[in-house]
């Protein structure tokens, strides 16, 4: 296929920088993709910088991609030059597994492969995410992009979208439960809509006083500040559910102490470790439970989408141009987006 326009980060230091490599040729369940939109991941973030080791160089990230489709494989009946379709963060599993059979492919027991980083399953390469111009990905692992939902500010509900989506409908939450969300960023503002559009009393915490206003625009009952521990101590035992989007390493145990008895936290931030150690007694004497999540499979990414098209949900997004991708990774880490930056690729173009 064409060479494809891209930028990519050559090592742990280098910072983005214009790029370009082929994409592959078209196999029979394949459906090529012109990007227009890409949003910006605090895992891209992590995964340029090597936070969690193991970063395949050149990365090129991105796996919050809206497009049309330009091109499908002999053997493609579900979509057609022209269709709007999405690629979120995975792009192949070993689709045999129990996992994948239960649609849980995040969860393939050989691992997924993933939209940037991994190893290509059939030939090797390294994948190569959504800041590019386009991109070719197996039928399976595309979904339909309702056409009510604006582009640009649907694009991040491929990740952070589904990754608070799924782990809500794990645990049913609904009307009646008391949800708090842990960090107002990508993830945590759409765990605010979210959580709300199904039904949960959905409080903030945040670090930032400078959020306030706008957590109860999004929808957010109560705000609490997360530094103020005489606001933390108020808290005390009245959450049933913690939706934990913190991206770096931090003290669980006083979150943990405003859950009610059964009360569940739920990491979705990829932290590690987790630390300082969990106190054991919080969670014994209240039987809590401290759970992980990550993404969602494929059907439920396309019900996710389908979920925010009916209730008219999509991110509040900073329109990026991909120029500025070295400042928009500075702002990000000063958690000073509101609240996730998307990537226009006619950008990339000029
Ligand atoms: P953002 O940077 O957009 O948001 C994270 C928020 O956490 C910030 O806005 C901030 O909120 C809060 N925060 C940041 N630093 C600290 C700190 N030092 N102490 C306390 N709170 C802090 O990140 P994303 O929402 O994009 O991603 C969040 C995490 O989720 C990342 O680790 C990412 O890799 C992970 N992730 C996990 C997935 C999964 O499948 N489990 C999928 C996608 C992402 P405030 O200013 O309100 O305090
Ligand atoms: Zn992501």
């Amino acid at each position: 296929m064409a060479n494809t326009r891209a930028y990519a980060a050559s090592s742990p230091t280098s910072g983005m920088a214009p790029y370009s490599f082929d994409r592959r040729e078209l196999r029979p369940d394949d459906v090529a993709i012109e990007i227009d939109y890409c949003g910006v991941c605090h895992s891209d973030l992590h995964t340029v910088e090597n936070d969690w080791g193991g970063s395949q160089y050149p990365v090129v990230p991105g796996h919050e991609i809206i497009g049309r489709v330009t091109a499908v494989g002999q053997d493609v009946t579900r979509y057609q030059p022209g269709d709007l379709v999405g690629v979120g963060c995975m792009v192949d599993s070993c689709r045999t597994c129990s996992a994948c059979d239960s649609g849980l492919e995040q969860y393939c027991i050989e691992g997924s492969t993933m939209t940037y980083g991994s190893l290509d399953r059939h030939d090797g390469t390294v994948t190569h995410g959504g800041y590019s111009e386009k991109i070719v990905v197996s039928d399976r692992f595309v979904v339909r992009v309702p056409e009510n939902l604006d582009p640009a500010s649907a694009a991040p509900l491929l990740c952070a979208g589904i990754t608070t989506y799924s782990p809500l409908k794990h645990f049913k939450v609904g009307k009646g439960h008391k949800v708090g969300v842990l960090g107002m960023g990508g993830l945590g503002h759409m765990g605010v809509k979210l959580a709300k559009a199904m039904g949960a009393e959905v409080t903030i915490f945040t670090r930032s006083e400078s959020k306030v206003a706008e957590a109860k625009k999004q929808g957010a009952d109560h705000v609490i500040i997360s530094t103020d521990k005489a606001q933390m101590k108020a808290a005390a035992d009245s959450f049933d559910f913690l939706l934990d989007t913190i991206p770096v390493a931090h003290d669980l145990n006083p979150y943990l102490k405003c859950l009610k008895y059964d009360g569940t936290h739920i990491l979705v931030g990829l932290l590690t470790p987790v630390e300082p150690a969990l106190q054991a007694g919080l969670l014994v004497t209240k039987r809590r439970v401290v759970a992980g999540s990550l993404i969602g499979g494929m059907p439920e990414t396309q019900e996710m989408l389908d979920f925010c098209a009916e209730h008219n949900i999509t991110c509040d997004v900073e329109m990026l141009d991909i120029r500025n991708i070295n400042e928009a990774y500075e702002r990000l880490k000063k958690s000073d987006v509101k609240y996730r930056f998307v990537i226009d690729m006619d950008t990339l173009k000029q």
